[in-house]
């Protein structure tokens, strides 16, 4: 049994469903469990939904414009008397009834955003009939438990693991559809972070115990750094699950951070292969050694770096550093870079206008407090003297640390 993942770039248009649909019978013979995210920046526009109906704005425009987009594409895939129509209505109405509720910002944005997925979803499989494909929806809130983390929903595996193991049966006659990047808890929908979808169809992997996993993606393969930055970017044809691992934690789009641990866990390989081109090899991540890999170069932006000074000519201690680390661990703000000397503490952590306030808020009590925005955070991983040299001699660096596998620049613009 395997696991397929389509991301929102892929179905953004109905030629991308159409191409699903291809793939999928290209395998007909497998039995698949395909994951779904929301159609090209569907996400996005929800939560300028939600932002605009919590400031009491216009949201009504934001709302049809996404209704329209589905529904040109359902004109293209659908006949007007498809079920597909009342389905995805059924859907819309749900959303506006989410938005007259007036509950707390977080789980409103669940509410809402999550209906993403459950539409291009319910699309995917009326389409995959249309094309005599035996398929069937299921709902991920119905699998997938979690905590009530709104926005970042903290998985309870033993639940999801019983709950799972109801869907073997299924997929032994029918392909099934369902959504990337949801969960629930109790009756509310939880996400699970931002591009959670590559890690719904792992933990659906890992509970099913799959053969493999597959992410389509527009790119031929895990490259060693981003085409669209450095076109010169290689494809590997393998890498171990460590170095995966570690390239989404510096920041690498390719894969979400969470995907890899529970296939690691379980010794179930990752394939991303090309969307467009699905003869391309592609990249295997899997439980192997590789001796000489080559540099792997992460960019990651929007960064801040935050330093915190003593003002009274102590030294910064451990119950200083320990203040500093529990203001963060209680704003869930993860550090992606610190350094410290005599007298500052610098951290660079990913902005988020919202908590960056917050956390301000709280060590400016006892620091004195600097931030600088707008930055950009490069990972090098197996840097080799080229690299190292043309790294950290960019213009603009504000912090550098060098390790013996890895060189961390952090620069502006
Ligand atoms: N649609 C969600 C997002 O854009 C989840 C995903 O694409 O993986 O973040
Ligand atoms: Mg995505």
């Amino acid at each position: 049994m395997q696991v397929f993942k389509f991301g929102g770039a892929s179905i953004r248009h109905a030629a991308g469903v159409k191409q699903v649909a291809d793939i999928i019978k290209s395998h007909q013979k497998e039995k698949i469990l395909v994951i779904v995210s929301a159609m090209g920046k569907t996400t996005n526009a929800l939560e300028r939904v939600v932002e605009n109906f919590q400031q009491g704005k216009d949201f009504q425009t934001e709302l049809d414009s996404i209704r329209k987009y589905h529904g040109d594409i359902m004109h293209e895939l659908f006949h007007e008397s498809s079920e597909v129509w009342k389905k995805v209505k059924e859907a819309f109405a749900h959303t506006t009834i989410q938005l007259r509720a007036g509950v707390g910002y977080d789980q409103l944005y669940d509410q809402v955003v999550s209906m993403g997925e459950v539409i291009s979803s319910i699309i995917v499989s009326e389409y995959f009939i249309t094309q005599g494909l035996a398929a069937e929806w299921l709902d991920a809130r119905s699998y997938i438990k979690t905590d009530n983390t709104f926005r970042e929903g903290k998985v309870d595996w033993s639940q999801t693991e019983k709950n799972v193991s109801a869907v073997r049966q299924i997929i032994n006659e029918k392909t099934l559809i369902t959504q990337g990047f949801i969960g629930s808890s109790d009756k509310l929908t939880v996400t699970l972070g931002r591009d959670g979808s590559d890690y719904s169809a792992a933990i659906f992997a890992s509970c099913l115990g799959a053969t493999s996993v597959t992410i389509w993606k527009d790119v031929p393969g895990v490259m060693n750094a981003d085409p669209k930055r450095l076109p010169d970017a290689v494809v590997f044809e393998e890498l171990p699950f460590k170095e995966a691992a570690e390239m989404t934690y510096y920041g690498a789009s390719v894969i979400h951070p969470k995907t890899i641990k529970p296939l690691a866990n379980k010794n179930i390989p990752l394939l991303v292969k090309n969307f467009d081109n699905p003869s391309l090899p592609g990249t295997i991540i899997h439980e192997t050694k590789i001796h000489s890999l080559p540099p792997l170069i992460v960019f990651k932006d929007n960064q801040c770096l935050v330093s915190c000074r003593v003002t009274d000519y102590t030294f910064i201690d451990e119950q200083q550093l320990s203040f500093i680390f529990q203001a963060l661990s209680e704003l869930n703000i993860k550090i992606n870079v610190m350094q410290n000397s005599a007298i500052s503490f610098s951290f660079c952590i990913d902005f988020r206008e919202d908590k960056v306030a917050k956390l301000l808020d709280r060590i400016a009590k006892h620091f004195e407090v600097y931030y600088n925005t707008g930055l950009t955070l490069i990972t090098v991983k197996n840097y080799d003297a080229v690299t190292s040299e043309k790294y950290r001699k960019l213009p603009g660096v504000l912090l550098e640390q060098l390790s013996r596998s890895t060189l961390q620049v952090l620069v502006k613009g």
